[in-house]
């Protein structure tokens, strides 16, 4: 069996030899073997192929001369010589009629060493069968659709995306969409004609014109665009700048051929699928009026680290809140957050028209309508805390989020911590413990810092040795702690510089209540925050008027 990567691989030329072709998808848990190998800077795709094919075994494998960390995995798996059939095709550049005989004769030279080294014989009449409708141009969608755009994406991150993508979702990344049919009456040159087709594809980025890549975006029917890129593969970053220009609602996602972490990409996804003109939950009023008005709602955000219930009447008010640890079991504490917010309001579980559960629990607690994110909820609890609100900085326990709204209280963009935990509050909860301290007395401690100290590192396990050595190097406590909370407002910082944020700004979230994290915060805003009473109820504030609006 013949593994390939790339979609310009002729698939049907193998076919024609009776073999059967599949796309290599390595998906891989580090880079040890790869990065004996070889230096850091390929690209992740090529990093994870070459440590699946030191790992796993090179097979039978067409590359193709994409570019040079592609080149580079030829090179390291011809010398290690353990392959069968290795085989580097080279792909011309452009479609012109020169490329096009070019790629012809390159066709026929990769036939030629197939048939030496397998011995099979090439079939013309199994070669043609494989032009099948099943492999011919996909229909151009009829009916609103996502397109997931942008460099290779992992078969199990198309499937989770797939899942909870509320249209429809195309995959239109470089290995997707492949199309190639041969035209009728091309038998007098065959290799030419299918040097072609195969060119006429929708072309990838690494062609020097890929201009036909815009029916790809100028399809009426296209409703956003999920756009993927592998960590140090540039020609897709290129494509994503251009297009962030344009007026198509789009969000980025990076992967780098591990496995991802899974709550955090559904939250990011399902959060932009929520800000879609067809889908969206965000600007709705509600038809209260015909409502009974001794109704109440309810919203409860499941965080990593706290969970959160809001009572809401009829009228809008907030009637009862609640703020207790999530501890192990994330259904249990919602049902005991949402119990005592009741006996606050001397109201029954049976009173309780309608709930919205958010957060990352938010699938386990049971509500009526489950899957509105977090960052959809705490936008709506900020603007209906302070309409001026146009940034959200949401810190919570797990991850940290900038969120931008518009006039309307649309969130128009959001950006999230990718997967480590700087810049959270799991950072600050390490630190306290490495500093034996209260997470809850950091802000106070700063205040008596006299001494600028730096905590470089923004990994937490690095920044945790710095915190230990600058301890050995009596240090004061108070230096160590700001030194810290500048480190957040840095990273804070780098997520307000990707959404060009503007105020007003409201902080959110259980770091919120750390006045030195603030003030950092307010250097790089160059204005005050806005502090709700309660930062940590605001998510499940946004869900409970979500279960009001219906
Ligand atoms: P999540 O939504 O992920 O459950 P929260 O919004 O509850 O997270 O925030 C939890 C974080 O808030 C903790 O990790 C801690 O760092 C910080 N935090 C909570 N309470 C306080 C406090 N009183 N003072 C300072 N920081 C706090």
């Amino acid at each position: 069996m013949i593994q390939y990567i790339c979609k310009y691989t002729p698939v049907e030329l193998f076919a024609g030899f009776g073999v059967e072709c599949i796309r290599r998808e390595p998906l891989v848990n580090s880079f040890e073997l790869a990065d004996g190998a070889s230096h850091q800077n390929l690209c992740a795709f090529s990093r994870a192929l070459l440590e699946d094919c030191l790992q796993n075994g090179t097979g039978e494998l067409i590359l193709v001369n994409c570019c040079d960390s592609i080149r580079r995995v030829y090179d390291i798996l011809k010398e290690k010589g353990d392959s069968p059939f290795l085989y580097l095709l080279d792909l011309p550049r452009c479609d012109t009629t020169c490329a096009r005989k070019r790629f012809a004769l390159e066709l026929e030279r990769l036939a030629d060493s197939y048939a030496a080294y397998s011995g099979r014989a090439f079939s013309a009449a199994r070669f043609h069968t494989a032009f099948s409708p099943a492999h011919s141009s996909p229909a151009s969608p009829t009916q609103p659709y996502l397109s997931l755009l942008g460099a290779r994406a992992p078969q199990a991150l198309l499937e989770a995306l797939q899942h909870c993508a509320p249209l429809p979702l195309q995959n239109d990344t470089c290995t997707g969409g492949r199309s190639v049919s041969l035209p009728t009456g091309s038998a007098d040159n065959l290799w030419e004609a299918y040097a072609a087709a195969l060119l006429g594809q929708t072309p990838c980025m690494r062609m020097t014109d890929p201009s036909g890549r815009r029916r790809i975006t100028e399809n009426p029917r296209l409703r956003g665009v999920i756009y993927h890129t592998v960590k140090f593969c540039d020609y897709y970053d290129y494509e994503y700048s251009a297009l962030k220009q344009e007026q198509i609602p789009m969000t980025k996602i990076e992967t780098d051929y591990t496995p991802p972490a899974p709550g955090q990409l559904v939250t990011r996804i399902e959060a932009f699928l929520e800000t879609l003109p067809d889908t969206s939950l965000q600007t709705g009023e509600g038809e209260t009026n015909n409502m009974d008005q001794t109704a109440i709602f309810a919203g409860i955000d499941s965080g990593s680290t706290s969970t959160n219930a809001v009572l809401l009447d009829a009228g809008r008010h907030i009637i009862a809140s609640s703020v207790i640890p999530t501890g192990a079991r994330a259904g249990e504490s919602a049902q005991k957050a949402l119990a005592i917010a009741l006996q606050q309001a001397g109201r029954r579980k049976e009173e309780i028209l309608r709930t919205v559960a958010t957060g990352y629990g938010r699938s386990h607690i049971g509500a009526g309508r489950q899957g509105v994110t977090e960052i959809t909820c705490h936008a709506k609890g900020a603007f209906f805390l302070d309409p001026r609100v146009r940034t959200v900085i949401d810190i919570g326990g797990q991850d940290s989020k900038v969120i931008r709204l518009d006039e309307t209280g649309r969130v128009t963009d959001f950006v999230m911590n990718d997967k480590c935990a700087a810049g959270t509050g799991r950072f600050l909860d390490m630190m306290a413990r490495t500093l034996e301290l209260e997470v809850s007395r950091m802000g106070e401690i700063d205040r008596g810092w006299k001494e600028a100290v730096t905590i470089s590192s923004m990994c937490t396990v690095f920044a945790e040795s710095e915190v230990v050595s600058l301890i050995a190097q009596n240090k004061r406590t108070a230096d160590i702690v700001h030194g810290l909370h500048q480190s957040v407002a840095t990273k804070i910082g780098a997520l307000l510089a990707r959404t060009k944020a503007a105020g007003a700004y409201m902080m959110t979230g259980g770091v919120a209540k750390n006045e030195g994290v603030r003030r950092a915060i307010e250097e790089k805003t160059g204005e005050p925050l806005i502090l709700p009473e309660e930062p940590q109820i605001c998510g499940a504030l946004g869900a409970a008027l979500i279960a009001l609006e219906g």
